[in-house]
């Protein structure tokens, strides 16, 4: 796969180049995007957060929605750097108290995610955060959960929009905001 940074943004640029592609991971035909090096330079994860934050804050979201797990190492951060609330969307049977769930498809078979049932306050404009959007089928779940509970998707945020796999058709036409598209 080519890595074409379609922003002549240079500090996306630079953070691009700091995504490792490992072929035929975790199965045969997948183009793994590995973002450790990118977290293992703590000036590029800096950058990445701050630029990422900036993007989110003008759709003005009152909360951070993270997606397990990686989505949580994004989330936290921008939580943090805006100064908003962190809700962790969680694989099943994670949360200890009254959760909600959404059920995805996979390839083979479905997955779900679950949320407690008190995280979304109705009414409530919120990010939806996680490293990177394939096919759209885990953050479609996850906006699902955030508006079958009252909440509103302000807008999406990813590191990486793998945009070949388009699905951001799967989303609700929030703005989404991605720093490297492929
Ligand atoms: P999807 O539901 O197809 O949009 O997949 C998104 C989730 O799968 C995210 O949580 C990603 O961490 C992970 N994922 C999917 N494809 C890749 C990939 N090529 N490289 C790294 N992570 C991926």
């Amino acid at each position: 796969m080519t890595s074409d940074p379609i922003h002549p943004d240079p500090v996306c640029a630079r953070l691009q180049a700091l995504i490792h592609d490992v072929p035929n991971f975790p199965k045969p035909g997948i183009v793994f995007k590995d973002i450790t090096p990118l977290l293992a330079d703590a000036q590029a994860f800096s950058a990445a957060i701050e630029r990422l934050a900036g993007r989110l804050a003008a759709h003005a979201p009152a909360g951070i929605v993270a997606i397990e797990s990686r989505g949580f190492i994004f989330g936290a951060a921008l939580a943090r750097e805006l100064r908003l609330p962190l809700l962790p969307v969680r694989k099943p049977g994670k949360l200890p108290r009254k959760t909600v769930a959404a059920r995805y498809e996979l390839e083979y078979g479905s997955d779900a995610l679950e949320m407690h049932a008190d995280a979304i306050r109705a009414g409530v404009r919120y990010a939806v955060v996680d490293d990177v959007i394939a096919t759209g089928g885990t953050a479609a779940a996850t906006a699902e959960l955030v508006r079958s509970q009252g909440g509103a998707v302000a807008c999406y945020g990813f590191l990486i929009e793998l945009s070949f796999l388009d699905g951001r058709r799967r989303l609700d036409g929030a703005p989404l905001e991605a720093l490297i598209r492929y």
